[in-house]
């Protein structure tokens, strides 16, 4: 085998179990591997408060903090397009426990990046996680957030409303996203399930800019 961003050879000692486990699983060589740095820390949720969007999200994680590893895999990401490439943090996404009895909802693709599709698309990360989601949001603006100033963003209109036929109960919920910046999409989406009766709303995403 082959690791699948650099090309390099991986071996991984053929088991039985591995016959099974291993499949649809994402490969990478030990070295590409340890490129990707854990997030330390928790987004700053209080940059919100006095804001209408103030305890919108109960609680928010990200996983990797973006750094040249992380580039160079966005960057392959984009040009191969192969859907192996969304299986690579199958394995974290899985283990963290913000996902734990919480339902995911995949956040959908934003209006900040409908130009460039660099990120890997979040439902098909979460696919093949094997972790079961509910679509419950659709964005309403391609309005671009990236050439808005902080104020701006704060206070522009709804960027997320609910998809047809949604149901939200009163549960709780963790929203699924490739990447945490502003914070400004997770409120936003995080606003809207908590005005239509969510218990409790965290936010999980792959990388904290
Ligand atoms: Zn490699």
């Amino acid at each position: 085998m082959e690791c699948l961003l650099c090309d390099s050879p991986v071996s991984r000692p053929p088991t039985w179990k591995g016959l099974f486990t291993d499949r649809g699983k994402s490969r990478l060589c030990p070295r590409c591997e340890e490129g990707f740095v854990p997030a330390e820390g928790s987004p700053l949720l209080g940059d919100w408060d006095g804001t209408p969007y103030e305890g919108a999200l109960d609680a928010a994680v990200s996983l990797y903090v973006y750094n040249d590893a992380m580039k160079n895999y966005l960057r392959q990401y984009k040009f191969l397009k192969d859907a192996a490439l969304a299986g690579v943090f199958s394995d974290a996404i899985r283990q963290a426990p913000i996902l734990k009895r919480r339902k995911a909802v995949p956040v959908p693709m934003h209006p900040e990046r409908l130009s460039e599709r660099t990120f890997p698309q979040v439902e098909e990360m979460l696919a093949f996680a094997g972790i079961p989601f509910v679509p419950l949001l659709e964005k309403t603006t391609a309005r671009n957030l990236g050439k808005m100033g902080r104020e701006e963003r704060r206070a522009s209109e709804p960027l997320f409303c609910l998809a047809e036929n949604a149901e939200v109960r009163q549960a709780d919920y963790v929203l699924v996203d490739d990447l945490y910046t502003t914070g400004t999409t997770l409120h936003h989406a995080a606003h809207v399930l908590k005005n239509s009766g969510a218990r409790s709303v965290a936010a999980l995403t792959l990388i904290r800019a």
